[in-house]
């Protein structure tokens, strides 16, 4: 079962890039699929999928629902739900060790998570009748577990982006207008989490074997989504060319998709990459400057400069 993982810190625009990845009729997006399981259990207001129609009357997921009792053996969504908030969940500080000890010695409780999780995504492909899948869960938790899973081949991609165009991204007056509630957090608080979401998204691609793993820049993406398209497709084995018009968007009158979970962008008809720069001439100099104090080291290695365009 193939995987291609997206992986790191927020606002790095990987739901766009799952999203145009998608556009390949051999590959189905799951986007944040931690978000199907807990939706299937019933938890807080009806998820709706990306077709339009809510998680629990959408065609495709009940299939998959079905489907994918019949491999796990049971139909204990609640169960799954439990699992994944005790080897993956985030603010869970204990998952980390767990999760190590898993690797190399497996509770049975692991692997009775491994064989769910992995039922799900044979569903998943099955109804789909696709070969790979694309998620853009980001967690680096998730992804280690999913490393360690029997029978999932992983492809690993670290999608990092400079922290100062995701502190620009967190205040995008754009969503601020959309949103009532929108309130950007503050810098220190971006900054840390960069910093850690990063960190810890290194620790898991040091685990992975060379071969099923790359770093991706969101700046080279939006850039040249050609140029990048084409190495993910190397990396993964499929054909990613041709999935974009000149104008950046997605070729295709989208096929209806049936992303679980994700943001806005999995909602629109028309999707389209777009560069956003806006941070070099409108975030203050003092947020720019905290960040590089603290975090400018990391960004450094990931061949970002003090003075952007140096
Ligand atoms: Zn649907």
């Amino acid at each position: 079962m193939k995987i291609l993982y997206l992986m790191g810190a927020g606002h790095v625009g990987s739901t766009v890039i799952d999203v145009v990845i998608a556009a390949n009729p051999r590959i189905e997006s799951l986007g944040e699929a931690w978000k199907l399981p807990t939706a299937w259990a019933g938890e807080k207001t009806e998820r709706i999928c990306a077709c339009g129609a809510p998680i629990s009357t959408c065609p495709f997921w009940r299939e998959v629902r079905t489907v994918w009792a019949e491999l796990a053996g049971d139909d204990d969504v609640e169960r799954l739900v439990a699992l994944m908030r005790h080897f993956d969940g985030s603010g869970n500080a204990l998952a980390w060790p767990r999760m190590l000890r898993s690797r190399y010695q497996p509770s049975a409780e692991f692997r009775e998570y491994a064989r769910r999780s992995l039922a799900l995504y044979q569903a998943v492909a099955q109804v789909g009748g696709k070969q790979t899948i694309v998620e853009s869960s980001l967690s680096p938790r998730r992804a280690f577990v999913l490393a360690s899973t029997p029978g999932i081949d992983l492809h690993l991609v670290h999608v990092v982006r400079d922290g100062r165009g995701v502190i620009w991204s967190h205040r995008n007056p754009a969503k601020a207008a959309v949103r009532r509630s929108f309130q950007p957090a503050p810098t220190r608080h971006i900054t840390r989490y960069w910093l850690t979401a990063n960190l810890q998204s290194a620790f898991v691609y040091a685990h992975v074997r060379p071969e099923r793993r790359m770093r991706l820049r969101y700046e080279d993406f939006v850039t040249d989504p050609e140029a990048v398209l084409a190495r993910i497709g190397a990396f993964v084995g499929e054909d990613l060319s041709g999935l974009l018009t000149p104008e950046r968007a997605i070729r295709q009158p989208a096929p209806v998709r049936h992303t679980p979970g994700g943001n806005r962008v999995r909602l629109l008809r028309e999707v389209q990459v777009r560069k956003d720069f806006g941070w070099m001439e409108q975030l203050p100099a003092a947020d720019r400057a905290f960040f590089w104090r603290w975090a400018g080291w990391l960004a450094h290695h990931y061949g970002y400069t003090r003075e952007p365009g140096a």
